[in-house]
């Protein structure tokens, strides 16, 4: 089996590889880890795997006409089951949807797939009746849950699975990975892997390729227009976030270390600052401390609201306001 570039976990990757390659790949996968490790990834690598018509050390080729449709969204035999609403719950209707389905033959493939993104969406209810289908699965049937932990599934759901744990690569396999993708520079890339513990989500910030070093930029902007600007420049700067919750997150994210460093700096610890140059030294040396705690307070309760689907204009402009504020403007 191939995993493409999928970073890390070389016994994990090695398990799926022999099982899958001796047909023995459990019809029920459970993949467990925080978020941001790949579990989506993974199962989609599976899912893809699985309809592959390359043989099974090949899988998935991604050039077979299974992979490309696969990938695209659009194989019969393949279903991605997403949760719906703030609370991610996967609705009742989804579940019966997915019964009714798995009793139909497939179309292409030996079997039907189904990847459960988000499984902790699934009740206890809906995990019930899931439970006669992967108790007696239709043949070459496969069944995928993404979970943070397998102990938010039934135990029986769990027992009738084979759980997989998915861990954070190393922090230079992690560096080198982001490094690569983004055309960041590697020392900046190796400061995310150990501020994210090499958990490329996170790195990367959900999957905004790129996003991370926007976010920095935009960041440092609205740091120098604190320091220099007027409200306008501040606004002018934070405008890119106005409509771009994940980049708001992030920015945010990336104020808030801004901050960080430079109540670091202002406290003369020798402890490693990120930059000493630029918005991170003029913020140590213009604002006071109880100013800097300000700011980075601010910077903390803008990312917890992006984080919770707070309406990304209103906070742009409610963040704006209160760092001006809090830099004593
Ligand atoms: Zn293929």
């Amino acid at each position: 089996m191939q995993f493409a570039d999928f970073c890390g976990n070389e016994a994990l990757k090695e398990a799926l590889s022999a099982a899958f390659s001796r047909r023995g790949l459990p019809h029920t996968l459970v993949l467990e880890g925080e978020s941001g490790l790949g579990k989506r990834t993974l199962a989609r690598i599976l899912a893809r795997a699985s309809v592959c018509r390359s043989g099974p050390d090949e899988a998935p080729c991604e050039h077979c006409p299974s992979c490309v449709r696969s990938a695209a969204g659009s194989h019969p035999d393949v279903r991605v089951i997403t949760g719906s609403g703030a609370s991610g719950q996967i609705s009742a209707e989804s579940v019966d949807r997915v019964i009714a389905d798995a009793s139909r033959k497939p179309e292409e493939a030996d079997g039907r797939v189904y990847v459960f993104h988000a499984a902790d969406g699934l009740s206890d209810a809906a995990q019930n009746r899931l439970l006669k289908l992967i108790e007696e699965p239709p043949p070459g049937a496969r069944f995928f849950f993404c979970v943070p932990s397998a102990e938010v599934l039934l135990p029986t759901v769990r027992s009738r699975a084979q759980i997989f744990t998915l861990r954070a690569p190393t922090l230079e396999q992690a560096a080198r990975y982001v490094a690569a993708k983004t055309g960041m520079e590697e020392a900046e890339a190796a400061r995310l892997a150990a501020l994210h513990g090499g958990n490329i989500g996170r790195m990367l910030g959900e999957g905004g390729e790129g996003r991370t070093a926007r976010a920095a930029a935009l960041a440092a902007a609205m740091a120098e227009a604190l320091v220099s600007g007027t409200e306008h420049d501040l606004l002018k700067a934070a405008a890119p976030m106005l409509r771009d919750r994940p980049l708001a997150l992030e920015t945010a994210g990336r104020l808030k270390l801004l901050f960080r460093d430079a109540c670091v700096l202002k406290d003369g610890a020798k402890a490693e600052v990120r930059s000493k140059d630029g918005p991170v030294l003029r913020l140590a040396r213009t604002a006071t401390e109880k100013q800097l705690v300000m700011l980075l307070d601010t910077a903390e309760k803008a990312e917890a609201a992006a984080g919770r689907n707070a309406n990304t204009a209103l906070l742009t402009t409610w963040l704006c306001a209160r760092l001006r504020a809090a830099a004593g403007l």
